[in-house]
């Protein structure tokens, strides 16, 4: 038997920010160990890191090696890649071609693979690991409550729940989906269970999904044992094997003690100006208002958005992506960020992308004004800090449910998002119920922060993972694959 090998792992993310963020942070959590990488991005994503990030460096210090590879995205060349593209990666062609790309590499790549941690969308790795012998693990990167419906979408429907028929009271609590009882609403739903028809093409690809990472050799969850119990043993009733690791920033943050500096791996360009403007604020005065890698909003949502903020009795920062304002300059000799900006200099402050983390640990944030992407939402409870919730489509509905509802750390202001919604809710968290919010992000952040610290939930679990990818190495007989 083989001794002292150190284990090979390759990861592929699926190519979007908070899918591709945690992935690394695991990657750099096991390159930590000495497990040696191969971490897989798109050709059209690595250029992007390499662009704005010292990615490559950065990893050069682990020294069993930690490669950056590349691999289609199965798109044309000219396509955009902007907005919320990447599902169009599981049509038939675009997915046959990463499938194919995919085996070729490990047939060919030296040292052979020992695991393979996916994310669980790319059911088609899973048939890749199968045929080859490579265990796999499924890493999903949402929500686990996300999970759980998605799961439970088939049961949902035999109960009656499903579809939701378009006349209904949204506000109809659902009652059959076991551990979240918790005031459950139709409009509390992942976007995409709003749909009629239960047979549309993209409801059915996520059910196929969802009920095939379950599959895996194990499922890994960014979340921990004290922010998603209930949930946790629900999925365990069908996936055996779960190792909930998570917040992975926090945890990241704790395995690296004294050492850790916090490295970007962004695919924009962060802009730091604004911890200068942050630096001149005084503390918990200033609403963060950020929707995330995807989402996109019209001229008139920005508009309305800005209004609530500026009539709120708080300063602000707000993130406007470049690509994220529908029709922006469409006819306009003005440029409406701009034109936002100046109108607001003395109250807020705006940039394209922000260093996210550093903003919500900094003194001057007291409220994040958010999308409700799972990172974006985990990052806030880490910091402790208060959320006022937009949701847009996929996860960030039952994100926002669990945050108002489950936590209690905020407030949820889903399918009513106007100016007087964001003024009124802003001036809540900020002013008005300020104290009480704060005080409950406050004990949630020491729970959840106890949580990655040696001996607790997610520390445990991480060794255990790292533990079992160590002994399946020595345990897998290392094949020789005819091609
Ligand atoms: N992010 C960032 N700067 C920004 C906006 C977002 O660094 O200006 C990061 C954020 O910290 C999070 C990720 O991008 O880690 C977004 O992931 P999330 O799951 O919140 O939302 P998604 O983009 O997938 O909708």
């Amino acid at each position: 038997m083989e001794t002292g090998r150190c284990p090979h792992v390759l990861f592929f993310p699926i190519p979007s920010q908070g899918h591709m963020n945690p992935m690394i942070k695991l990657a750099e959590l096991l390159a930590l160990t000495g497990i040696r990488i191969t971490f897989l991005n798109t050709h059209h994503n690595h250029e992007r890191l390499l662009k704005f990030t010292n990615m490559a460096a950065h990893f050069a210090r682990y020294p069993a090696g930690f490669e950056l590879r590349t691999i289609t995205d199965g798109l044309p060349e000219d396509h955009p890649r902007s907005g919320h593209w990447f599902p169009e990666m599981f049509e038939d062609g675009p997915e046959m071609k990463i499938k194919q790309s995919l085996r070729e590499m490990l047939v060919d790549i030296i040292p052979p693979v020992d695991c393979m941690i996916v994310d669980a969308f790319l059911g088609f790795a899973l048939d890749v690991a199968r045929e080859l012998g490579i265990p796999i693990f499924c890493f999903r990167t949402s929500s686990p409550c996300c999970f759980w419906t998605s799961y439970s979408i088939p049961d949902m429907i035999q109960a009656g729940e499903l579809p939701i028929k378009g006349s209904e009271d949204m506000d109809r609590l659902i009652t059959t989906l076991p551990g979240m009882e918790t005031h459950f609403r139709c409009r509390d739903l992942p976007s995409y269970c709003r749909a009629t028809d239960m047979e549309d093409a993209f409801i059915k690809l996520l059910v196929k999904q969802t009920r095939k990472s379950a599959k895996a050799n194990a499922l890994i969850l960014n979340t921990a044992e004290e922010l998603d119990g209930p949930i946790l043993s629900q999925i365990r009733t069908q996936c055996p094997n779960v190792y909930a690791i998570g917040p992975i920033n926090a945890q990241l943050k704790s395995r690296n003690g004294e050492l850790y500096h916090h490295f970007s791996n962004t695919l924009w360009e962060e802009d730091k100006t604004c911890i200068s403007w942050l630096n001149k604020q005084s503390n918990r005065s200033v609403t963060y208002a950020c929707f995330g890698s995807l989402t996109s909003m019209s001229r008139e949502q920005l508009i309305e958005l800005w209004y609530g903020l500026v009539n709120s009795n708080s300063k602000f920062l707000l993130v406007v992506r470049p690509d994220s304002v529908i029709g922006k300059d469409e006819g306009e000799d003005v440029d409406v960020v701009k034109e936002l900006f100046d109108k607001s200099k003395d109250r807020g402050y705006i940039v394209d992308w922000a260093p996210q983390e550093a903003v919500l640990n900094h003194p001057a944030v007291g409220g994040f004004l958010t999308h409700s992407g799972w990172n974006s939402t985990l990052e806030a409870v880490v910091a402790g800090v208060p959320m006022i919730c937009w949701p847009y489509f996929g996860d960030q509905q039952v994100n926002s449910w669990i945050v108002s509802e489950v936590w209690r750390i905020g407030l949820d202001m889903k399918d009513v998002c106007d100016r007087k919604m964001v003024e009124k809710m802003v001036n809540d968290v900020m002013v008005d119920r300020k104290e009480e919010f704060a005080k409950s992000a406050a004990e949630l952040a020491k729970l959840t922060n106890q949580s990655v610290r040696v001996d607790g939930s997610s520390y445990c679990n991480l060794d255990r993972l790292i533990g079992d990818i160590r002994e399946m190495s020595l345990k897998t007989p290392q094949k020789v694959i005819v091609s």
